[in-house]
């Protein structure tokens, strides 16, 4: 899926040592005359290359020797002692994403608009940014010294995109050859070392599905608690990732898939304790099948790639009436009227739980599913809507207000896929937009004081 926490800097050249972004007044670094445009090359005679590398070489060290080159040139040797929870104040530039080297036959690159923004068509496979933000590798073509530096600064979980166990079926799916496409030995490497793996499954229908899909549960079940979860989502076609390899994710087939999965499901529970392999929950919706319930999701391991995000809004949206109803919470002074904007397969869960509070508060709030244009296809999720699409269903909305969904904006900067800032957006509305996740919608049905 596409990535909005890092800005993959796709022109930068990768230079020796890491950047220093911001240095916070009143600092270690602060005093020592450390300024943004600084790069540290060494700490204690360790090379670094990232904030993850820096963050490694200091961690628990009270004397360090940074060597650094200044933004002037100069190269600088400084000799700290700090106390071992001393903050140096620094923060750094952001990790430029490796590249991948597979040709995946569903890339979501090769489903993007030719004009849209260069960092959607960045192709990461990196092991740092799987650490961090949950970024799936496919692990092709990882260095030893990635492998190394996995085991070494523990950087776990690591999420890995296998698709399937079946190295034919891998290796037609990544584009790559057999002998790249078999990462069992890289696995039980980084497994042998303590390093926790989530699995992926894209599934495509006639691929990896059925029998191939059972095998590859079955595997992955076989290196759990090695291998924590497996998660699998839906191929998604767009207007424009129209290979005829592929075909679309039907509502039929999800039934289908539904039933083979939950009776593999059951069995896991029994043997592992653990649902273990979760169906996307675009699965559940496009076979208009009921998300399953709590339990079935354990700690939502993978939540961040669309496994049980609906079924935790709605408990958190149950949790909020309860408190309504027993007045621990009191609703706004102002009885809402407005509109809310969301993916149209969210759009009917969406709209039961708001006729609930409009018929508990007398609110008049509605609910509208926005086609997605700007991908077309069967993309239908609201993470993956665009300013464009708000902005072509602008006349359907009404009321004093109009909430898209938090998620649509990138993390760090307040603009959405198709490059639209959000000030843009609003403009093209007569009434307040609002960006909100379930906590700003909450805060706005109810006051949460
Ligand atoms: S691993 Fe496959 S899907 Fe991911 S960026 Fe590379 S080619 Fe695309």
């Amino acid at each position: 899926m596409y990535e909005f926490a890092v800005t993959p800097a796709v022109t930068q050249l990768r230079r020796r040592g890491v950047e220093i972004f911001e240095v916070s007044p009143g600092t270690i670094a602060a005093e020592l005359e450390l300024e943004r445009g600084d790069r540290i090359m060494r700490v204690n005679g360790r090379a670094v290359r990232d904030y993850l590398d820096f963050r490694f070489h200091t961690a628990g060290e009270t004397e360090l020797t940074i060597d650094v080159r200044k933004s002037s040139g100069e190269d600088w040797e400084l000799n700290i002692e700090r106390d071992e929870s001393e903050d140096l104040g620094i923060s750094f530039e952001q990790i430029v994403p490796r590249q991948c080297a597979n040709e995946c036959l569903f890339c979501f690159c090769k489903g993007n608009p030719e004009t849209a923004r260069p960092s959607l068509f960045v192709r990461d496979e990196d092991v740092r940014l799987s650490f961090l933000y949950g970024n799936y590798t496919t692990l092709t073509s990882i260095s030893e010294d990635e492998m190394k530096r996995v085991i070494e600064q523990r950087l776990t979980p690591q999420y890995v995109s296998v698709h399937a166990t079946d190295l034919d079926v891998r290796a037609y799916l990544l584009g790559v050859d057999k002998t790249r496409a078999d990462i069992s030995g890289k696995l039980q490497r980084l497994m042998d070392a303590g390093i926790e793996i989530h699995a992926q499954v894209v599934l495509c229908p006639m691929i990896n599905d059925g029998e191939i899909l059972k095998r590859t549960v079955s595997d992955l079940a076989a290196l759990h608690p090695k291998v924590t979860s497996v998660a699998i989502v839906p191929l998604g076609l767009t207007r424009y990732l129209n290979d005829p390899r592929l075909t679309p994710v039907t509502p039929e087939f999800c039934r289908k898939t539904i039933r083979e999965v939950s009776e593999m499901q059951r069995d896991l529970r029994a043997r592992l304790g653990t649902t273990f392999a979760f169906l996307g929950d675009e699965i559940y919706l496009k076979a208009g099948r009921a998300i399953p319930a709590r339990k079935h999701y354990g700690e939502y391991p993978q939540i961040e790639d669309g496994i049980g995000m609906v079924r935790s809004f709605a408990n958190e949206f149950e949790s909020l009436m309860r408190r309504l109803e027993r007045g621990s919470v009191r609703p706004s002074a102002k009885p809402l009227s407005g509109t809310i904007m969301t993916g149209t397969l969210f759009a009917p869960v969406l709209t039961k739980l708001i006729d609930r509070v409009n018929q508990r508060l007398g609110t008049n709030v509605s609910v509208l599913g926005v086609p997605n244009e700007y991908f077309g296809g069967d993309v239908s999720v609201a993470g993956l809507l665009t300013g464009g699409d708000f902005v072509a269903a602008r006349r359907q909305v009404s009321g004093d207000f109009v909430i898209i969904p938090k998620v649509t904006l990138k993390s760090d900067e307040p603009v959405m896929l198709d490059g639209m800032r959000f000030e843009e957006l609003c403009q093209n509305f007569d009434v307040p937009v609002y960006a909100h996740d379930f906590q700003g919608l909450a805060s706005m049905i109810a006051n949460q004081n």
